[in-house]
């Protein structure tokens, strides 16, 4: 049987349904099999996983996680495919639902499909809206062992960067609170159907366990410093929407053991998180 990832199958399922992309959805189909296993590779998925697949398109990487794991609940908004999907995932471990992944009700799909066992995200998500189903799904209190997904290299390079790096911000302090990222490959804008105007990388992040914390004021902190990023993190701070002096900022920094004259982009996530605390007692 020709598997969905080889370009002439991928056109002939497309032309015998009549579909036509939705750019706005971010349709850009994977047409290359070595991808596709490299993807599945990099979340190490094995049969005793439950998998999430948000935005599966024609298939082409359901088919090939279904080969790997216990089950594959796959999320598609564009009702368009259900027909088409009759065809190509007609799978005993494949189940597709129908719907806005940023608007279902998570637990209820969850605790019906995976009964609430542990599960891993796999996707090549519409680049549209790659942060906002990111944040969904760290922040959600779900049984989520791992997220692996192709974004745009930009986003990937945000999300998994370090301390002192061009791309670290906001984002990958947010991101590294929540999980352990790494930026795995890149992939060219040929392997895609149609071709998309950006290259692509695939990130994985690992859950990580955090003890109770008050998250809302922590990155509000670290927003407040990043919105000078060339000024120094006093001037940032005091720049921003977070109400305090330049004198309890100047005092927050010193009880944190950060240097007034720092960059918000030097700062790690625990520097982060102990000026957060400190602000708390000089406010
Ligand atoms: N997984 C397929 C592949 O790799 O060939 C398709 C990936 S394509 C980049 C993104 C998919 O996400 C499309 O099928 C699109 O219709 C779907 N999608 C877009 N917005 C979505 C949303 N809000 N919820 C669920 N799926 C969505």
């Amino acid at each position: 049987m020709d598997r969905l990832y080889k370009p002439s199958k991928l056109s002939e399922i497309l032309s015998k349904y009549g579909f036509r992309f939705t750019k706005s959805l971010g349709q850009n189909f994977l047409i290359d099999g070595n991808v596709v296993r490299k993807i599945a590779d990099a979340a190490e998925i094995t049969e005793d996983d439950n998998v999430l697949e948000i935005g599966p398109g024609v298939g082409t990487l359901t088919e090939e996680l279904a080969l790997r794991a216990k089950k594959v609940l796959a999320v598609e908004i564009d009702e368009k495919l259900k027909e088409l999907h009759k065809e190509t995932l007609d799978i005993e471990n494949v189940k597709v639902i129908y719907g806005d992944f940023l608007k279902i009700d998570l637990d209820k799909v969850l605790e019906e499909e995976f009964n609430g066992e542990s599960f891993k995200v796999v996707a090549n998500l519409p680049y549209y809206i790659t942060t906002p189903i990111i944040e969904k799904l760290v922040v959600s209190d779900i049984n989520l062992i791992s997220i692996t997904v192709m974004v745009q290299k930009e986003v990937a390079k945000r999300l998994s960067a370090e301390p002192g790096n061009k791309d670290y911000g906001s984002l990958s302090v947010f991101i590294n609170y929540y999980t352990d990222c790494k930026y795995k490959f890149q992939v060219p804008q040929t392997v895609f159907m149609p071709r998309p105007n950006v290259d692509s990388a695939v990130v994985t992040l690992k859950m990580l366990e955090r003890e109770k914390f008050d998250t809302e004021f922590l990155f509000k902190v670290v927003r407040a410093s990043f919105t000078t990023r060339r000024k120094t993190i006093l001037n940032s701070l005091s720049n921003s929407k977070l109400n305090y002096s330049k004198e309890d900022i100047r005092r927050a920094l010193e009880l944190s053991n950060i240097s007034p004259t720092r960059r918000a982009e030097s700062l790690k996530l625990e520097e982060f998180m102990v000026l957060s605390i400190n602000f708390k007692s000089v406010g």
